[in-house]
């Protein structure tokens, strides 16, 4: 029997921001997707016009694109099931709600705002919960789509679900109240609309947070009335913030998922570290490739308590991530936040050494931490001392350095060879740090400076003999 292709989806509102909760479920979806060569579709739930906020679908389609999450089918590219925004498939939604009007499962709501108010505070009066249902028509009137469309649920019905994720769930008819399907101004409310798209366009498992957990009873209610069987869900489990308490909120610095781009963070960062904020490989690996997370992706290691944000943890991985970069996209990214006369290609290395994000590149030229680049540091002299060495066996350390360097020709005066004439000397002496420590600092006034071999090629022979001879 051939097996059923794989299909999931992200279904963002266009409410202006991309939360990297929103992020991580558009993630999961693709990497399952991908993992059963099926399709990720991206579909956009825009039914709430007073939420909507201009200009988010191309917020959300340049988020995802930034991070890799490529969709099979969506808004901008089409597709076998277009359109891809819920604002244009009004049809299809009608034609399901006629379906269930006919069945009488759905009624225009027969009463006025005002009517239902006196309902609820008559209900809150009484401190009962307030139910539509309970006031439901005996008999439906006609829809002419001026107002609610509602739908008749039952009384009697319980239900139970298997999520892939929580397990077996069930909750009780209480739980369910006669829902609209379709509002006053013609749009449909999510807990309709989705269902119709997920059946059109094929979606096998839906994956998306908790808070759809308590609304699941409805969907099911729908899916029973319809005669469809329903994809299989997955929830995953709530971010929650640095205190591993709350979920992760604009406090715990929850950004849209652009702002990390501006701060310097990789996309393939970002994929890593979301991947791991709730689902394990099973394994000790944590560096993960786009593809790698594809190949070991599975529903069954997503976990169900609260994956915590940590920013060490993704700035740590931001630079394992940097490290993998080549040559020329350390240079193009670190040049980026370099003043000009700091362009300099082989500070490179030591700048991409120290930096967990590219953002850090501006913060240490700001600090003046590559000032000694082109001028002579400002340094206390006590900070040449290594451990307890006298003075004078320091300055006979660098002296010895300057005669041997300045043997040096110009033009050969580059890392490798100075590295032989130091090493040369500091190998004699009972520890190396007592020559490479001085030579360091008299070069940098750095306490925690990069590799000296570099930094003396960088400023020239000349340059570098008279700051050692400074020093002495
Ligand atoms: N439009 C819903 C949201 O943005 C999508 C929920 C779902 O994936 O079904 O929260």
């Amino acid at each position: 029997m051939e097996s059923k292709k794989i299909v999931t989806r992200f279904a963002p509102s266009p409410t202006g921001f991309m939360h990297v909760g929103g992020v991580r479920t558009a993630l999961y979806a693709y990497l399952w997707a991908k993992k059963n060569k099926g399709a990720f579709i991206l579909r956009i739930e825009d039914t709430d016009k007073e939420r909507e906020v201009e200009g988010s679908i191309e917020h959300i389609i340049k988020s995802l694109k930034w991070l890799g999450i490529n969709w099979d089918e969506g808004p901008d590219i089409g597709g076998q099931n277009a359109p891809y925004l819920q604002s244009q498939r009004l049809d299809s939604y009608k034609k399901y709600a006629q379906i269930l009007i006919d069945k009488g499962l759905a009624y225009p709501d027969p009463y006025t705002e005002e009517e239902v108010g006196v309902f609820r505070d008559t209900a809150e009066l009484a401190k009962k919960p307030f139910l539509y249902r309970e006031h439901r028509p005996e008999t439906f009137g006609v829809w002419d789509g001026t107002k609610p469309l509602r739908f008749k649920v039952s009384e009697i019905k319980s239900y139970k679900w298997h999520d892939l994720v929580y397990g077996d769930l069930s909750a009780g008819p209480e739980a369910l109240d006669d829902f609209i399907l379709i509002k006053s101004d013609g749009y449909p409310t999510y807990n309709f609309a989705h269902i119709i798209d997920d059946l059109e366009m094929g979606v096998t498992h839906i994956m998306r947070g908790q808070e759809f957990i308590s609304s699941t009873p409805k969907f099911l209610s729908i899916y029973d009335a319809l005669d469809i069987k329903p994809p299989l869900f997955a929830t995953l489990p709530p971010i929650m913030g640095k205190d591993g308490k709350k979920k992760l909120g604009k406090r715990d610095g929850a950004k849209d998922v652009l702002d990390y781009k501006s701060e310097g963070y990789l996309p393939e960062a970002m994929i890593n570290f979301l991947a791991l904020l709730g689902w394990n490989p099973g394994d000790e690996r944590e560096i993960f490739t786009m593809d790698e997370l594809v190949e070991a992706f599975d529903i069954s290691r997503i976990g169900h308590s609260g994956a915590q944000w940590n920013d060490l943890k993704f700035d740590w991985m931001n630079k394992e991530h940097i490290k993998k970069l080549s040559f020329e996209k350390l240079k193009k990214n670190i040049f980026e936040y370099l003043p000009e006369n700091l362009k300099i290609e082989k500070i490179i290395p030591l700048i991409a050494e120290r930096i967990s994000k590219w953002s850090d590149v501006k913060e240490i030229v700001e600090k003046g931490d590559l000032d000694f680049f082109f001028k002579q540091p400002e340094y206390q002299k006590e900070k040449l001392v290594y451990k307890d060495i006298p003075l004078e066996k320091i300055s006979e350390n660098i002296k010895k350095a300057v005669s041997e360097l300045n043997n040096l020709e110009e033009n050969n005066f580059n890392q490798e060879n100075i590295k032989k004439v130091l090493m040369q000397i500091a190998d004699k002496l009972d520890n190396r740090g007592e020559l490479l420590h001085p030579i360091r600092y008299a070069l940098s006034g750095l306490d925690k400076s990069p590799d000296p071999f570099i930094i003396a090629e960088i400023l020239g022979k000349n340059e570098t003999l008279s700051r050692l001879q400074k020093a002495v």
